[in-house]
């Protein structure tokens, strides 16, 4: 875990205009540039709307912030008749360094597959961003038993295709779905047990290298008073964030979890 560099990514969801993305993310420069706090040891990056991608790289370049930036989702083609889609090499192009794929709203709400999800981790990979692949189950599946099982079925349809040199660098965010935007935060525990099995499946799949690199997110509820107790699981390395990633206070809470 020790030479896994933390990461906290802020999931902004559909909130927030250009202009407000770039205040926001002025005042989390200025949180971070705090030298009474140790903030140099985190990767914070930032997820904003895509209509917000072009503020943030002209201000985070301009200012040579230390903030990252990505995007929420990214499409499956390269370019061509598909209206409303946005492709990896225009987002790559923007400086983005992260994408989200398959987060469960995208999975729920516009029906994503496993296959949709690893094809898109594809083309952001392709285009020298890393994907941050969102996995997790909802409350009737943690209800029966079945989290583990399924997280690690989503897991490997997810991943499919991607070698051990390439899986190093990747995210994997565990993201139980009964725990987002509901105040429900899964335990520490609950938290080490999916992401250890995980990392534990990574390990059998491409092997030691792959599984040590690797690094994987706990999202759901996080914010500044529980991130402490999950941080200090061994298996968890950071953490996708969403609510409270739209107030600084709290995100810079969250960023100074140690
Ligand atoms: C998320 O959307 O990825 C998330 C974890 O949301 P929240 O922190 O609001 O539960």
């Amino acid at each position: 875990k020790a030479t896994r560099t933390p990461l906290m990514a802020g999931n902004w969801k559909m909130n927030l205009n250009h202009q407000e993305a770039v205040v926001l993310v002025q005042k989390l420069a200025w949180t971070l540039s705090d030298k009474r706090h140790d903030y140099g040891k985190v990767e914070v990056v930032v997820v904003p709307p895509f209509t917000d991608l072009r503020s943030v790289q002209t201000l985070v370049d301009g200012d040579r912030l230390s903030v990252k930036y990505g995007a929420q989702d990214v499409s499956t083609q390269d370019s061509g008749a598909f209206t409303g889609e946005i492709s990896a090499g225009m987002l790559a192009k923007l400086g983005c360094s992260y994408v989200v794929v398959g987060h469960s709203e995208r999975r729920e709400l516009h029906a994503e597959t496993d296959e949709v999800v690893n094809a898109k981790a594809h083309k952001a990979h392709a285009a020298d961003m890393v994907p941050i692949v969102c996995v997790g189950e909802g409350l009737s599946v943690r209800q029966a038993g079945e989290h583990v099982a399924h997280t690690l079925a989503q897991l490997d349809g997810s991943l499919a295709g991607f070698t051990a040199e390439q899986v190093v660098g990747l995210v994997v965010a565990y993201e139980p779905v009964w725990a987002i935007g509901t105040g429900e935060v899964a335990t520490p525990e609950d938290a080490q047990e999916v992401c250890a099995a995980i990392r534990a499946r990574v390990r059998e799949v491409h092997g030691d290298a792959a599984a040590d690199g690797l690094r994987i997110l706990y999202g759901g509820s996080v914010k500044a008073n529980n991130v402490a107790g999950i941080m200090a699981k061994d298996d968890v390395d950071g953490a996708l964030v969403g609510g409270a990633s739209l107030q600084v206070a709290e995100f810079g809470g969250v960023c100074r979890f140690y």
